[in-house]
């Protein structure tokens, strides 16, 4: 028997009270047509007062900020041909390169911040999700890095971003529980950088231990969960406990099975757990949602551009009669 997320009336929410492992057991794809999936959702989020949003790495994907294809040949072309091999296949890949020096990894890290977070700038498709959300009490929980939902207009007080930002820094070894912002740094490499190197002076060591600096991603148990993280994690508890006194729809953004402790299992067990509480899980493949559910549930398979777009027209439409 797993505890409930919710349970016990006094103890603190937690990210880690708050995960879970345990997948459904009766994934079905929606039976009905697109536009009726379409209109059961927008029933649900017309009938919530609090939106809890889910977001991975497909709604970034969706948004236009995918890690192969063309995006990674044209702006790392330099990298592929100096490094070449099976890591420079998409962004994804090319940052589990064991770069050899510091100034390799920065010269490598610094293009990637560029390309992911500083220069795209905010994205329609977040912007439309946070039209779908500003009338609701919301709260987005991601594992999305990009900094687009801060970009998008959404309260900074109400996103937790557990994994990082590619825009931050930390020591190696975690040594102080601090973050840095890289962005001007990163600027300065990016013009700096020769041979996919950046110039030795430039490498960032830690201001307590001297370490060599990380990008702040988790990647191993030297992740740094600074201030903000912690302030963010607790007030993401806080509002799961509102949440359970209101009718609530839970966004699921672009969640695949990659890292489905963190969002896609948590909220199905939300939804199991609190009949007040329904599902919207849009994704391009895997929006399979457990038959229990019933008409408290609704995936969409679909391209998020169009399901988003189209969900927005008919929550809109319904504001207008
Ligand atoms: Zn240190």
């Amino acid at each position: 028997m797993t505890q409930h997320i919710l349970c016990g009336k006094k103890s603190q929410i937690t990210f880690q009270t708050f995960l879970s492992g345990t997948p459904a057991r009766d994934y079905v794809f929606q039976q009905i047509h697109y536009s009726e999936q379409i209109k059961q959702a927008a029933k649900l989020i017309k009938e919530a007062d609090y939106m809890l949003i889910g977001a991975g790495a497909g709604l970034s994907a969706a948004a236009g900020l995918t890690m192969g294809g063309a995006r990674f040949t044209d702006n790392f072309k330099d990298f592929i041909e100096k490094y070449g091999g099976p890591y420079m296949r998409d962004m994804y890949s090319a940052g589990f390169y064991p770069f050899p020096t510091e100034e390799a990894k920065w010269g490598y890290w610094s293009k990637s911040s560029m390309v992911n977070r500083i220069l795209p700038g905010v994205l329609p498709l977040y912007q439309q999700v946070y039209r779908l959300a500003q009338k609701k009490n919301y709260f987005v929980l991601t594992t999305n890095v990009d900094h687009q939902f801060y970009l998008a207009g959404f309260d900074d007080k109400k996103i937790f971003a557990t994994q990082g930002d590619y825009g931050l820094i930390q020591c190696r070894r975690g040594c102080h529980p601090k973050t840095y912002d890289a962005t001007k740094l990163f600027r300065q490499m990016d013009q700096a950088r020769e041979d996919c190197l950046v110039p030795s002076y430039m490498v960032p060591k830690c201001p307590v231990c001297g370490e060599p600096m990380e990008m702040n991603l988790r990647s191993d148990q030297y992740f740094v969960e600074d201030e903000s993280w912690h302030n963010a994690e607790r007030r993401f508890g806080e509002y799961l406990r509102e949440c359970e006194e209101r009718k609530t729809v839970l966004l699921e953004l672009g969640v695949g099975f990659n890292t489905p402790t963190i969002i896609r299992f948590p909220f199905e067990k939300l939804v199991r757990e609190h009949k007040n509480m329904s599902l919207i899980r849009l994704n391009l493949e895997e929006a399979v949602i457990p038959e229990a559910f019933g008409v408290r549930a609704m995936g969409i398979n679909e391209d998020m551009v169009r399901s988003i777009g189209d969900l927005l027209k008919e929550v809109m439409h319904d504001d207008t009669e």
